[in-house]
C-alpha cells in the first residue's frame, strides 16, 4: 500500500462525493476471522463441492447433512465481529462520501459496524423462515435446536425451516436487482476485497463509469480502473478515513 495511492482514491472519493457504491467481497472479513471460501489452496471449497452441499437441492434431499454441515460451516460466523474496513466504511457512509454497500457476504458485519444501507446479494445469516408458513426465527435460534432435532422446525406449525441466504439454484434476491440500479446511478464504485472474477462481482464492475479496487491481490479489472489499491481493506480504508480526517 502506497501513500499516493490511498491519497488518489481519497481525492476520487470527494469528486465523486454522495455518487458512490462500495461493493464487498469475502477479503473484507477475513481480518474478522472468517475464511474466504474461493481461496486457492487454503480454502473450504478447494476439498468440498460447494454445490453438493449448499444447494437447493442438498437442502429438501439430504436436509439432515444440509444442517449438520450448514452450522458447522456458519456457526461460528454468527459471533463474528467487524473490522477496521467495516468500520472505515460504515464512516464514509455516515460521512456522505457513499451511498450504498453492496456486498456478498452474508456475515451481517456491514450492519454490525454501523452501515445503514446495505445491500445483500447473497442474503444473511440473521434470520431463517419457514418452509410452509413463511415465519421468521433467528438463526441463532434455528441452530440451537441441532442436534437434538436432525432438522430445525417452526415453533408454529412444525415445518421445517431454510436459511435466508440465497443457495445455488436459489434465484437471485431483489437485493441483486436493487444493486445494479444503485451501481447505475453511481458516478463511482469501490470494489473491495474481491477477485473480481465471478458474478455479481466482475458484473457490477463492469457497469461502473468510474471504478477503484482495494484488494490484497491483482485482480483482472485492476487495468479500467481509476485507482488500484493493493493491501488489506482495514489498512486501506482505514488510511482513506484518515486522509479525509474522518
Ligand atoms: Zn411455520
Amino acid at each position: 500500500m502506497q501513500q499516493s495511492e490511498v491519497q488518489a482514491l481519497a481525492n476520487l472519493l470527494k469528486r465523486h462525493r454522495g455518487q458512490a457504491t462500495v461493493f464487498t467481497g469475502a477479503g473484507i472479513s477475513t481480518e474478522s476471522g472468517i475464511p474466504d471460501f474461493r481461496s486457492p489452496g487454503t480454502g473450504l471449497w478447494s476439498h468440498i463441492d460447494p454445490m453438493e452441499y449448499l444447494s437447493v437441492d442438498a437442502l429438501y434431499a439430504r436436509p439432515h447433512n444440509f444442517w449438520k454441515y450448514f452450522s458447522k460451516v456458519f456457526g461460528p460466523t454468527l459471533d463474528a465481529q467487524p473490522n477496521a474496513g467495516h468500520i472505515a466504511l460504515a464512516a464514509l457512509e455516515n460521512a456522505g462520501y457513499i451511498h450504498t454497500v453492496i456486498t456478498q457476504n452474508i456475515d451481517g458485519l456491514h450492519q454490525k459496524a454501523g452501515a445503514k444501507k446495505v445491500l445483500e446479494v447473497h442474503g444473511h445469516l440473521r434470520t431463517v423462515r419457514c418452509n410452509s408458513c413463511g415465519r421468521q426465527y433467528p438463526m441463532k435460534e434455528a441452530l440451537a435446536q441441532l442436534p437434538k432435532v436432525p432438522v430445525p422446525r417452526c415453533d408454529d406449525c412444525g415445518h421445517s425451516v431454510r436459511p435466508d441466504v440465497v443457495l445455488f439454484g436459489d434465484m437471485m434476491p431483489p437485493a441483486f436487482t436493487q444493486a445494479l440500479q444503485a451501481v447505475e446511478q453511481s458516478q463511482l464504485v469501490l470494489m473491495v476485497g474481491s477477485s473480481l472474477t465471478v458474478s455479481p462481482a466482475n458484473t457490477l464492475a463492469f457497469y461502473a463509469s468510474h471504478l477503484a479496487i482495494v484488494n490484497r491481490d491483482p485482480t483482472p479489472a485492476d487495468g479500467r480502473a481509476d485507482v488500484v489499491v493493493h493491501g488489506t481493506a482495514g489498512q486501506v480504508l482505514t488510511a482513506v478515513t484518515e486522509e479525509l480526517k474522518l
